[in-house]
């Protein structure tokens, strides 16, 4: 069973071609970062433009990449939202387009499904799993139950935690993507524990997050210091993960107590692993302070390799391979969603996209 999968929803443009043995036949991602850094963000006009002028090149990449030709594909997916509407709309009509041409099916996948069932491409993790989704959009705990089937225990009150790293980083000078560029900011840090920042929501009787006291913190410290010098932005930098950190851990902390009660471990795997997902989930320190608390929980920590945490199109065809073999497909009038939470009974959230 082979599947080509297409990703539009923000400023990746992205196909891949995965099959039911876990094989990644080619995974082709480009990210439009000169497109939009004269800007210093996403912007979603000039994101839905360029998917649509490279969109096709890169199918064809794909496909030569794992030397197949349309007609071995089985089926074809997109991401059909939530994200930036134009950049969806233009996935979604060129999968549809393959589809209808080649009487192939097609499965219109959550990019949020993308992202939690990443870890099960790479790695044997059964469900049920405890997820932390750390993205640009998102922050949230989730019971990942099966295919579809998702319980929501926490999420963000304000700011998504990538948002959070690209609005810090902007803030400290250091530009555009700014979740990378303020790891390594961090990483440069002499005096880790200089600067100290609060650690959002910690010892609060839920699993929600917020993270614009955090930014506003940091901000307050760059006033201070008129014009920070690349000591103080390290400095800064290591503290704004620190808190991160252990604001991330205690939520955690507090999600494994209700996943362990709900979901005990099984003989076939479920209820063992606490898994991140999402582009933040490509941050090391995050990765290394999360694998510490699943060991001390007795949980396996896993974590895709970092080219699997940001927006790539292998995520997508994999999750539609998912639901593809569970019989699930889409009809090809599906309409593209700008928001579309993994959880149906989702309190209304705000929507960090368009
Ligand atoms: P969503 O998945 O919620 O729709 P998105 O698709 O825009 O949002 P992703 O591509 O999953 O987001 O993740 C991008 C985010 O990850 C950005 O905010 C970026 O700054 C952050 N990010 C990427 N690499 C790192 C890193 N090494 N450390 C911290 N943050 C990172
Ligand atoms: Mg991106
Ligand atoms: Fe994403």
């Amino acid at each position: 069973m082979i599947v080509l999968g297409i990703e539009t929803s923000c400023d990746e443009t992205a196909c891949a071609i995965v099959d039911d043995a876990r094989t990644i036949r080619a995974n082709v991602v480009l990210s439009q970062l000169d497109e939009h850094r004269p800007y210093g963000g996403v912007v979603p006009e000039v994101a839905a433009r360029a998917h649509l002028h490279y969109l096709d090149g890169l199918i064809r990449q794909a496909l030569d990449d794992a030397q197949l030709d349309l007609g071995q594909v089985d089926a074809i997916a997109a991401t059909g939202g939530p994200g930036l509407i134009g950049g969806v709309i233009v996935g979604v009509m060129t999968a549809k387009a393959m589809a209808a041409a080649r009487g192939l099916p097609f499965i219109a996948v959550n990019h949020l499904e993308g992202h939690a069932l990443t870890a099960r491409l790479t790695d044997d993790v059964p469900f049920p799993y405890l997820l932390l989704l750390v993205s640009g959009g998102h922050c949230q705990l989730l019971e990942v139950e099966g295919v579809g089937r998702y319980r929501r225990l926490g999420t963000t009150i304000d700011d998504a935690v990538g948002e959070a790293f690209d609005k810090t980083a902007k803030l400290l000078g250091l530009g555009y993507p700014g979740g990378p560029l303020l790891e390594r900011a961090a990483e440069r840090a002499t005096n880790p524990g200089r600067f100290d920042l609060p650690a959002p929501m910690k010892g609060r009787p839920d699993c929600d997050f917020s993270f614009s006291g955090l930014k506003t913190a940091v901000r307050r410290h760059v006033e201070q210091l008129g014009t920070p010098s690349d000591a103080d932005v390290a400095d800064l930098a290591a503290a704004f993960h620190h808190a991160v950190a252990q604001s991330l851990l205690d939520r955690c902390d507090r999600a494994i107590k209700a996943f362990k009660g709900r979901h005990p471990a099984d003989k076939h795997g479920g209820g063992k692993h606490l898994v991140v997902a999402g582009g933040v989930a490509a941050n090391k320190y995050l990765r290394a302070q999360l694998a510490t608390l699943a060991a001390k929980r007795g949980l396996t920590f896993t974590a895709p390799p970092l080219a699997l945490c940001t927006d790539n199109a292998a995520m997508i065809a994999w999750a539609g391979l998912e639901r593809f073999r569970l019989g699930q497909t889409d009809s090809l009038d599906f309409a593209p969603r700008p928001r579309w939470p993994l959880d149906p009974n989702a309190k209304p959230m705000k929507f960090a996209g368009v």
